[in-house]
């Protein structure tokens, strides 16, 4: 499946690349109307995200050439910033699949997921083949066999190899001789990936063998392959053998991907996609006996909008809850990967941030504050306070008492005139 962007800006293009990426999705980014247009008429797309305003023209126009030259199956994403119902409907006039919000991440990744999850080609018994062969004649042989079926192959003669290459990349299949160059053969291979971490071990194994005697084949068997072919080959048996592998391979990746999603889901908060508390009191007393053991601070960050209850009550919930949102992006896209932003309820986050020392701790919650102060979500001045505590290199606390300090620290930014950092040592 490949989907092509159609986006002008660098860094909306590098976020929707690495979430493509995240899901393994081919892509091809182009920043303008007219290379989207001959892009479009000369091969096929099974998604297209774009914007809805491109130097050279208009998303929505693209969107009907689109469905003019493109099969009736295509999904297409404008990304936009206007919302009137008017511009709504003149997009679905034109074949515009959906409308989401440039700032709207969250919903974009959704769509992607979907996109993934109906992906036909993602079931089909064509991938990406491992091939262990020492003899060149059979290697030619097989690519060549499994080319038939769509399938590509990348190969090696020797065992060792082989694993290094299973450690770097991903593969749907790994088809293995039985007599190998070097110090392995086909069973060690099968025993090593099989003790590989993760889902790495779970991939299918279809072993060869001239020798076709029972014990050999049972031994390999019981060892984890999943197949065994006597040679010589013959090539319906070896496309239907190897091609059944691969669909239970896919089937397997799409039921993993299902259950991280549903992890996922009881994990996060609906409304502005951070982590709930769920996640809070699944995985953070992990993370500070990690820091512990390992020796690296960690600082804690509790924050709370100041007079919230005011923008409800004078704007409205629907723009208080687009506040939050506002607020809640900020914050997640001004984080490393390894912090985690969580909302704790109503309007107030916490972040854990392994690897931050106090000093950084402080440095960056001041920048939030700043960063903050001038957004200005729904044209409304919103200001927090912060509270801000440190577990140090080597101490070891539980969680609720350095939440207790930074919640205390909070207090005192309240009590002091709010929109500030207070920081609340442990010792
Ligand atoms: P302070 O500066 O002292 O923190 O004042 P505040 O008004 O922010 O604090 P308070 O705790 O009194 O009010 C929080 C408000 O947040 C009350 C509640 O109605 C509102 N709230 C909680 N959850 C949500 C939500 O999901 N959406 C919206 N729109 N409002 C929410
Ligand atoms: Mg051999
Ligand atoms: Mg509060
Ligand atoms: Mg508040």
């Amino acid at each position: 499946m490949t989907v092509l962007v159609v986006e002008h800006s660098r860094v909306q293009q590098l976020i929707i690349k690495a979430m493509l990426r995240e899901y393994k999705l081919d892509s091809l980014v182009v920043d303008s109307y007219e290379k989207a247009l001959s892009e479009i008429r000369s091969r096929e797309y099974h998604a297209i995200l774009c914007a809805s305003r491109l130097p050279d023209g208009k998303g929505i126009e693209l969107a009907k050439q689109a469905n003019v030259s493109q099969g009736k199956e295509l999904l297409f994403v404008l990304l936009t910033t206007e919302d009137t119902r008017e511009f709504l409907n003149e997009a679905i006039a034109n074949g515009v699949s959906r409308v989401i919000s440039r700032k709207d991440a969250y919903a974009l990744q959704n769509i992607i997921k979907e996109l993934v999850d109906s992906d036909d080609d993602a079931m089909a018994a064509i991938g990406h083949v491992l091939l262990i062969e020492d003899n060149r004649t059979m290697v030619q042989l097989i690519t060549a066999m499994m080319k038939v079926s769509g399938s590509t192959c990348d190969s090696c003669a020797d065992g060792n190899e082989a694993i290094a290459w299973m450690e770097r990349e991903s593969f749907d299949l790994v088809i293995t001789d039985y007599y190998l160059e070097g110090d392995l053969t086909g069973l060690d291979v099968v025993r090593k990936i099989r003790s590989m971490p993760d889902e790495k071990q779970q991939i299918p194994i279809l072993v060869m063998s001239g020798e076709s005697s029972v014990e050999k084949r049972v031994e390999v068997l019981v060892a984890g392959a999943n197949d065994y072919l006597i040679k010589p080959i013959v090539e319906q048996e070896l496309r239907a053998r190897a091609g059944n592998l691969i669909k239970q391979k896919k089937l397997l990746d799409r039921v993993i991907r299902q259950q991280n999603r549903l992890k996922e889901l009881a994990m996060t908060d609906q409304l502005t996609g951070l982590y709930n508390r769920h996640f809070l009191t699944q995985m953070v007393p992990g993370k500070l006996a990690e820091a512990h053991r390992h020796g690296f601070d960690l600082s804690l960050m509790v924050i709370d909008i100041d007079h919230f209850k005011a923008i409800n009550d004078n704007h409205g919930h629907e723009v208080g809850d687009r506040v939050l949102k506002a607020v809640a992006e900020l914050l997640q896209t001004n984080c490393r990967e390894e912090d985690m932003a969580i909302r704790l309820g109503g309007e107030e986050f916490l972040f854990i941030l392994p690897y931050c020392s106090p000093a950084a701790a402080k440095e960056k919650a001041e920048d939030f504050r700043q960063k903050l102060e001038a957004l200005m979500p729904c044209k409304l001045k919103v200001t927090a306070s912060f509270g801000v505590t440190s577990l140090e290199k080597g101490q070891k606390k539980p969680f609720l008492e350095l939440f207790n300090a930074a919640d205390q620290a909070v207090y005192e930014a309240k009590n002091s005139g709010r929109n500030k950092v207070i920081y609340h040592s442990l010792s």
